[in-house]
């Protein structure tokens, strides 16, 4: 075992070393297990994608899925993505992650293809290691083309903090992948501190208003304020907006009434395996965003 360890810290590089030294110091010995269990789990099919439907708030029409990354831990069951995220972008372990996630969601959306069902929006999750990847674009680029799936159909989410982190390589990449069709969202908006003005910079697609804001807009003045500028500010931008975390009735009438067209959560449907999906699909076809241009 030792020498799997030796092995695979080697492979993924000094990055990891350094991790590893870091780590040791500070004597968190919980968390090197885990990212040793990850690195096995990643290579032995523990790892696989839930996808989280999204809805035209007004005709109730799927028009999206996001894919949301699971781990089942052989003795500790489930391990949440907010444990395992944060390791694996902390250890560098996350690139490996990320070409897994995208590679599995493509492998997805060519089966869905094969079988005969009309393609749909299938949004991915990108962290900032991930994004810095170099190689990023042409990961992307290829591993579309090689499962056959339509950029225009493919969403990547990224954050505020990645934007403001480095502004003009955050506008390079995004242009490129932009330039291929591909979708662009930024996720748990209102949580960072993006102004207008690099806002519009940005080749974005989408705003998807972050959980917390939505969890008290049926009640609290203040959120229901936050999201209103939201929804108003993505209609300025030309970008579709969406809501995550809905959970009651409540909440998707006071964003209908707010002019917000998309919503995501636990009242439409909680992330489910594929088997649930075509389900879905099955029942009528996807249809297309509105409020921007494919
Ligand atoms: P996120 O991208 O904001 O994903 C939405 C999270 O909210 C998901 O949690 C989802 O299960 C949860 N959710 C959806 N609807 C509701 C609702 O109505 N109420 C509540 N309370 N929660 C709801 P999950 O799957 O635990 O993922 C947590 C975070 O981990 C994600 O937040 C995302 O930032 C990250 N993550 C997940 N998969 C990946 C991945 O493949 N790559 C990267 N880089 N990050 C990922
Ligand atoms: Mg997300
Ligand atoms: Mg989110
Ligand atoms: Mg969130």
């Amino acid at each position: 075992h030792a020498d799997t360890a030796m092995y695979q810290s080697k492979k993924s590089g000094r990055d990891t070393f350094q991790f590893y030294d870091r780590m040791m110091s500070e004597g968190s010995l919980m968390d090197l297990t885990l990212l040793e269990d990850m690195r096995v789990g990643l290579e032995s099919n523990q790892f696989f994608l839930e996808y989280q439907p999204q809805f035209d708030l007004q005709s109730g029409q799927l028009i999206g899925l996001e894919a949301l990354a699971r781990w089942n831990h052989p003795k500790k069951g489930r391990v949440p993505p907010s444990r395992f995220i944060p390791l694996a972008e902390e250890s560098g372990l996350i690139g490996a992650l990320g070409d897994w996630v995208l590679e599995e969601a493509c492998r997805q959306v060519q089966r869905w293809n094969e079988k005969g069902y009309d393609p749909i929006l299938m949004a991915v999750n990108v962290s900032q290691r991930q994004f810095s990847d170099v190689n990023l674009v042409k990961k992307v680029k290829e591993t579309l083309q090689v499962h056959g799936v339509k950029p225009s159909a493919f969403e990547f989410e990224i954050t505020e903090s990645l934007l403001a982190e480095s502004p003009q390589m955050a506008v390079a990449k995004l242009s490129e992948l932009r330039a291929m069709g591909m979708k662009l969202a930024i996720d748990d908006f209102g949580t960072g501190y993006s102004s207008l003005s690099a806002l519009r910079s940005f080749p974005l697609t989408r705003l998807k208003i972050d959980r917390t804001f939505i969890e008290n807009a049926a009640s609290d003045p203040g959120s229901q304020g936050i999201v209103r500028s939201i929804i108003l500010l993505g209609r300025e931008l030309g970008l579709n907006v969406i809501a995550e975390g809905v959970e009651t009735n409540a909440q998707k009438e006071f964003l209908l009434r707010s002019g917000c067209v998309c919503g995501q959560g636990y009242l439409f449907g909680a992330p489910m395996g594929a088997d649930e999906i075509v389900k879905l699909l099955a029942r009528s076809p996807p249809a297309q965003l509105r409020g921007i241009a494919s």
